[in-house]
Order: structure tokens, then C-alpha cells, then sequence
């Protein structure tokens, strides 16, 4: 009889392990921002706590832990073969060790994939499968890049103009002098001379370095010159920008409008088409700290930042970039991370703080259907809070081992702006937030600062 017992329960265990398998789920969680932003003790931090230190305690807010739900957690190989692996093992020892340290930043793309198992909360999934899988494919890449998808719609001629006009700015010049006055000599009608190419190129990039380490100005093109991943020392990265204009064949300046051709068609164009239109997810940590340390101008310009990057979310908008690609994105969270250099009442000032960076581009992406979140946190803890009474004052310091100091301090953070300041509203002393050593571990254990609030957002409804 076709349908005896043994056989139906073949049947059933058959479709079972199709529907199991057609359960699990695989998301991509991207993860940038502009170097120093945090990535790297991120991903360390969210494989530490996901893995090992999954617990009520340490991760209230993440709801697959908070329902006892989650079986278990687990690096596994990547799917993603021709991308290096993230180096969990090294960047957890440097924050483990007896003396912590914080790992080494992120220099090119990286990934690395974690398998959560868990129970299913409800509906069709409960029924048949109380159990499933999700693999949670993390790609840390640098926020640099981002910063060059206006490139695609410039051409050579009008991309120069943009970039000589920033440099050549009162403000920045200083910092672009080498290059700029070598440009003055340079004669783009002479037949392609490699060399002088490369000097003036290596000139280019230096101007860039500079002005990123001096000035905070973000919008620096080509972003792989800053950041070149697997590209060192490509040719294709030798360009810079030129105004006389030449058409003459075998001349410099042709040779200089091809390679920038070349760099939007084999470098920025494969970067969103093979990997950004992959994503599912975007976490973008911001440094909101440090640029008010910088001053008014840091502070502008991390928001002009955050809206170059916002523009390769909102691709509805660009005809060009939506006829190229079609990114598939649906939450995007904005994290100003290190909120440990403040005390608890001031965080909240930070997340607001980065929710007016934001600004109104969001709107447009939320009109999009992308949900977007704002928040401050701390993927590692560097600091411990301090209550100290002060007279009949109660004052929230905070209390940690500043980088490269020995002695630990006990400090009261200055208070953070809720809203973006112009240089007319910024206070006379400006702003000094103090960056800390990671916390010493007990027991091997990292905390953290509402990651599990991060984590909800960004995969929480993928644990259900
Ligand atoms: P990446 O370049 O984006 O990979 O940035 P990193 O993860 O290397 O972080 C750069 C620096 O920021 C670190 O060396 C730390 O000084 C600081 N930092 C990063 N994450 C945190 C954090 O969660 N809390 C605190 N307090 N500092 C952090």
C-alpha cells in the first residue's frame, strides 16, 4: 500500500527537510564607515557576543535572546570565495588580552559568515520546523568608496573641475600646495609620459591623505587612492585631476580622461554592481565624536559625508545610477559609535545629534520603503560610569584608561550639541571627548552599549 505508515512518515520527513531547508535564510550585513569609525570592533564585538555571550544579561534588547530562542551561533565557511576573511581570531585576542588593545582598522573589504540557529517563534514555521537557520554574511568594506559613486556621472573634464576647485579653497590649499604646484608645470598636451604621471599622481594622493588626516574633508575622489584594498599601486588608480583640456591623441591628458574612464568602469561600477546590490542590510558607523573634537568645519563636513553616502542608498533618485543598479537594501541603521567617551543623559544628545546629520535625505529613502534608524552606541565598552559628588552636586563622569596613557582617569565629558552647530553657535572651547583603552575582560567577555538594540534592528525581524 502506497500510503502505509512507513511511507507517509517518508513523505513527511522528506517534505520536512525540503521546508527546513527552504527556512533557512541567508542575509547579507554590510558594515561602514569612514576609516576609524568602528568597523573592525564591530564585527569583532557582534561574532564575540553572538557566539559566546549570548545570554539575557548581556543582550536584553535582542529578542531572539531575550525569548530563549536562540540554540546557537557559529562561524562557518563563506560562501563568497574570491573576498579575504575577516581576522576575528586576531582582533579578539588584541581585546581580550590582559593589557587590551583595539584591533587593526579595516584596510580593504572583508567578510566573514555566521550561522544562527534558532527557534521559530510562529505561524507555518512552528508547525513544521521548530527550528531554523540563519546565515548571517557580514562584508566590512570602507566607507571611502562609497564617496565616489558621483564619479559615475561626471566625466573627466567636469570631475577635475570639481576636485581643483575643493583643493584650490582657501582652507584646503595648504594642505594640496605639493601638488598644486607641480600641476602648474604640468603640460597635458605632450605625449604620455608614464612617469611624470606617476609623480604627479603619488602628488595627488598625498594631497588627499593630507587633507583627510589634517582637515576631516571626506569628499576625496578617487576614494581608492585613499583606501585601495587589492589595488596597490594599480595603474589604474594613476590619475589625478587636470583643467587643460587636450583632444590630441597619445597626449597626457587623454591618457588621464581613459583612466578615469576606466576607474568608474572597472572599479566603481563592479564594487555596486557585484557587491552593494547584494546587500540586504547596511549598518554606517559614524565618528560624531571626533568631529567635534575637530571643530565646526569636521562637523559640516561629516555631514556632507553622510549624505554623499546617503545619495548610493537613495538610488530612486539618480536615473543614471538606477538604470545601472538596483540595490536591494531595506533597513539602514546610522550608529554614532564610541558613546562611551559620554555619559548615559549626553548619548541620548549624540543619537539626536547624528538623527539631524542625517537629515532630511532620509525622508526620501524612507519614502522608498528603506527603513532608517538612528542611535548611539559602543560595540566595545571602553569605559565604566562614575558618579561623583561634588558638593550637594551629583556629577556622571566616566571612568577609563585613556589610549596610550597608564593611569586610569576619572572624567566629566563636556556636553554634547543635540543639533548640528555652525561655526557662529559653536561654544568658545569647542569640544574635548577623550578616546580610551578597551575596558579590561572578565572572565574573557566583552560588554558592549545597546549592540543588542543594533542587532534587533538590523536582523531581529529575520529571527522570528
Ligand atoms: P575601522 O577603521 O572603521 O575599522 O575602525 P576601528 O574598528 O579600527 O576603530 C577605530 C578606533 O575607534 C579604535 O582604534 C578605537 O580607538 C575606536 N573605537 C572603535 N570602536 C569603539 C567602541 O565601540 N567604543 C570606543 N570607545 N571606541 C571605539
Amino acid at each position: 500500500n502506497l500510503f502505509s505508515h512507513a511511507n507517509l512518515d517518508k513523505l513527511k520527513q522528506k517534505a520536512q527537510k525540503t521546508l527546513h531547508r527552504s527556512l533557512d535564510q541567508h542575509v547579507k550585513l554590510a558594515v561602514t564607515g569612514l576609516s576609524g569609525s568602528g568597523k573592525t570592533a564591530f564585527i569583532t564585538a557582534l561574532v564575540k557576543h553572538l557566539t559566546t555571550q549570548t545570554n539575557k544579561q548581556n543582550l536584553p534588547f535582542f529578542d531572539v535572546v531575550k525569548d530563549d530562542r536562540l540554540i546557537a551561533a557559529k562561524q562557518v565557511p563563506q560562501s563568497a570565495l574570491d573576498i579575504p576573511t575577516f581576522d576575528y581570531p586576531s582582533a579578539i585576542n588584541c581585546l581580550l588580552n590582559s593589557e587590551p588593545s583595539w584591533p587593526e582598522s579595516t584596510k580593504r573589504i572583508n567578510t566573514l559568515t555566521i550561522a544562527i540557529r534558532y527557534e521559530t517563534k510562529h505561524g507555518l514555521k512552528q508547525h513544521v520546523s521548530p527550528q531554523s537557520t540563519l546565515y548571517l554574511e557580514l562584508i566590512d568594506y570602507p566607507g571611502e568608496w562609497l564617496i565616489d559613486l558621483p564619479m559615475l556621472e561626471q566625466d573627466y573634464a567636469s570631475w577635475s573641475e570639481s576636485m581643483l576647485s575643493l583643493l584650490e579653497k582657501p582652507e584646503y590649499s595648504e594642505y594640496a600646495r605639493p601638488f598644486l604646484t607641480e600641476l602648474e608645470q604640468f603640460n597635458s598636451e605632450e605625449n604620455i609620459d608614464e612617469q611624470a604621471l606617476k609623480q604627479l599622481s603619488n602628488l595627488y594622493t598625498q594631497a588627499l591623505k593630507q587633507l583627510k588626516s589634517q582637515t576631516q574633508l571626506a569628499y576625496l575622489q578617487p576614494g581608492r587612492q585613499l583606501i585601495p584594498g587589492d589595488l596597490e599601486d594599480a595603474p589604474i588608480l594613476l590619475f589625478f585631476p587636470c583643467r587643460e583640456k587636450n583632444d590630441k591623441e597619445n597626449s597626457q591628458y587623454s591618457h588621464l580622461a581613459s583612466r578615469f574612464e576606466a576607474y568608474k568602469k572597472q572599479v566603481i561600477t563592479p564594487f555596486y554592481k557585484n557587491y552593494f546590490c547584494e546587500f540586504d542590510r547596511q549598518l554606517v558607523l559614524v565618528d560624531v565624536m571626533s568631529a567635534l573634537n575637530d571643530g565646526p568645519q569636521s562637523l559640516l563636513e561629516q555631514k556632507h559625508t553622510l549624505q554623499a553616502v546617503l545619495q548610493s542608498f537613495n538610488y530612486g533618485r539618480s536615473n543614471l545610477i538606477k538604470r545601472l543598479f538596483s540595490p536591494k537594501i531595506d533597513k539602514v541603521l546610522f550608529a554614532a559609535n564610541k558613546c562611551d567617551h559620554v555619559n548615559g543623559t549626553q548619548q541620548v544628545a549624540i543619537a539626536q545629534l547624528l538623527h539631524d546629520l542625517v537629515g532630511e535625505q532620509a525622508n526620501d529613502m524612507r519614502f522608498n520603503g528603506v527603513q532608517i534608524e538612528t542611535m548611539a552606541m559602543s560595540s566595545v565598552q571602553s569605559t565604566l560610569a562614575k558618579r561623583i559628588k561634588e558638593g550637594d552636586k551629583a556629577l556622571d563622569c566616566i571612568y577609563g584608561k585613556p589610549l596610550n596613557e597608564d593611569e586610569w582617569l576619572t572624567y566629566l565629558p563636556p556636553e554634547p550639541p543635540n543639533h548640528f552647530l555652525s561655526q557662529s553657535q559653536w561654544p568658545t572651547h569647542g569640544f574635548e571627548f577623550i578616546s580610551f583603552a578597551p575596558l579590561p575582560s572578565t572572565k574573557s567577555e566583552l560588554t558592549h552599549t545597546r549592540l543588542d538594540h543594533a542587532l534587533q534592528f538590523l536582523i531581529g525581524d529575520k529571527l522570528q
